[in-house]
């Protein structure tokens, strides 16, 4: 099968829950229509806030969400390179009310699960049917030595879009010609976990056409990453020496920083200074899934693989980042296919149909440099509340692509950026 054709079935099969399903009332016993509230509104939580209000229009709607626009991480980095402008990834709300989401500019505080109430900033409280948490992740601070929200001020990850990749553009242009540029790179599991390697080339175009004299040096907790073969040979093709990755066994783990020094120490002692310090720390689920209950030891929340509801608290759902989720990356493709899925599966659980058989998939594009992409793709199944991949559908692009293939794959990445935008937020 040729790439496309296998992305185009990947959509299909994805999707194909949802085209089947007829929606009778969706009534809550005695006591009028029923209710979802959603919080977060970014890649899982708007997804799931759309498509549970055109699967089931009875249904009451809330999403919570404390920014009036949401910048998306995806494609954050291409504006860091130059290559995109700030407002061509934020996008409102306007649409999604215009679909019938009661959209409420909050934050969310507690969650009064056996209540099933919702207290939000403001002092308000939601009551719900079912409650579905899309809170992405937060920092766990301090788990480095040395990086804290404080720190966060002079090394910023820029790993949420906003105040952060604005700063840390900013201290991208501000840096002499010949500077180096630092990133510390986490363990297993984080957000996106192609997302620092493609910043590395993004950086390194920047720098390439600003300050050709740069360096820039990846500081990693680990051996192996997403897509590394591919990503390897794209540096290299396009930016020589300048992107060098020290993992573990090159004592590239990172166990100490000094933002204010902008200094990073490592395992055995070697002390790296920064002229710009990109410090990506190891993270967990958004705080408000801890406070409802729904997270483990490990700081994510675990679900059951056929409708991402927690296996700790009944009715609660959790999506994306914040979810635990086999073997799924922590994608926005993940987070808005288990959104898809998790609305298919409440509209179904609330009106006493037969929850259709869950599939998902998930495809990461990068950009190494201007048309040049690269991209890994797979297919996942719930089996016995277990998420798990489907065999053989886990891969990465060819390696032996040409400059005719990295194009497509450049343009493909594109493409998907606008679709899953539109198809989420609207323009
Ligand atoms: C640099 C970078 C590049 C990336 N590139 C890609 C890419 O190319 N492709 C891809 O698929 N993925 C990419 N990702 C990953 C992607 O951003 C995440 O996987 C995705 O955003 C997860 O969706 P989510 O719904 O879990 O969280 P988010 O999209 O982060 O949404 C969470 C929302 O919840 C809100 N929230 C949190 N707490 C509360 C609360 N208490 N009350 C109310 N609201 C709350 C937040 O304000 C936020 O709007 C990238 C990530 C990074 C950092």
């Amino acid at each position: 099968m040729s790439m496309n054709r296998y992305r185009r079935a990947l959509l299909g099969s994805a999707l194909s829950g949802a085209a089947g399903l007829s929606m009778p009332a969706l009534v809550r016993a005695g006591n009028g229509a029923a209710r979802v509230v959603v919080v977060g509104g970014g890649f899982g939580g708007a997804t799931a806030a759309r498509y549970l209000r055109r699967l089931a229009p009875q249904l009451q709607v809330t999403l919570v969400e404390p920014a009036q626009r949401f910048y998306t991480c995806p494609f954050s980095n291409l504006y860091l390179a130059g290559l995109r402008s700030w407002e061509s990834i934020g996008h409102g709300y306007d649409e999604l009310r215009a679909a019938g989401v009661e959209v409420v500019h909050a934050r969310a505080e507690d969650v009064d699960a056996g209540a099933r109430r919702l207290r939000l900033d403001g002092g308000q409280t939601l009551t719900w049917d079912r409650l579905v948490l899309s809170p992405g992740v937060d920092m766990r601070w301090n788990a480095l030595e040395g990086y804290d929200q404080a720190a966060a001020e002079l090394a910023p990850h820029a790993w949420k879009a906003g105040a952060q990749t604005l700063l840390l553009r900013r201290q991208m242009q501000a840096m002499k010609d010949g500077g180096t540029f630092v990133m510390v790179i986490p363990d297993n599991p984080f957000r996106c976990p192609p997302g620092p390697y493609e910043r590395a080339a993004m950086v390194a175009h920047y720098f390439k056409q600003h300050k050709p004299r740069s360096k820039i040096l990846l500081l990693d907790a680990k051996e192996n990453f997403s897509k590394k073969a591919l990503f390897l040979q794209g540096w290299k093709a396009l930016y020589g020496d300048m992107i060098e990755w020290l993992g573990v066994s090159r004592d590239g783990q990172a166990v100490r920083v000094d933002a204010r020094r902008r200094e990073v120490e490592t395992v055995f002692g070697a002390l790296h200074q920064a002229d710009v310090l990109n410090v990506i720390p190891p993270q967990k689920a958004g705080l408000i899934a801890e406070r409802a209950g729904v997270t483990d030891a490990s700081g994510w929340a675990p679900v059951k693989g056929e409708n991402f509801e927690s296996t700790q608290v009944p009715g609660i759902h959790v999506l994306g980042d914040a979810s635990f989720a086999g073997p799924m990356p922590k994608s926005g493709f993940a987070a808005n296919n288990q959104g898809k899925m998790a609305a298919v599966a409440i509209a179904a659980e609330l009106s006493g149909q037969t929850v259709p058989a869950a599939s998902y998939a998930n495809t990461c594009y990068s950009l190494i440099g201007p048309g040049y992409g690269i991209s890994v793709a797979g297919i996942y199944k719930a089996e016995q509340g277990r998420l798990i991949d489907v065999p053989g559908t886990v891969g990465i692009s060819p390696m032996e692509g040409d400059a005719a293939f990295r194009a497509a794959e450049a343009r493909y990445g594109a493409a998907w950026y606008a679709a899953i935008s539109e198809e989420i937020w609207g323009r």
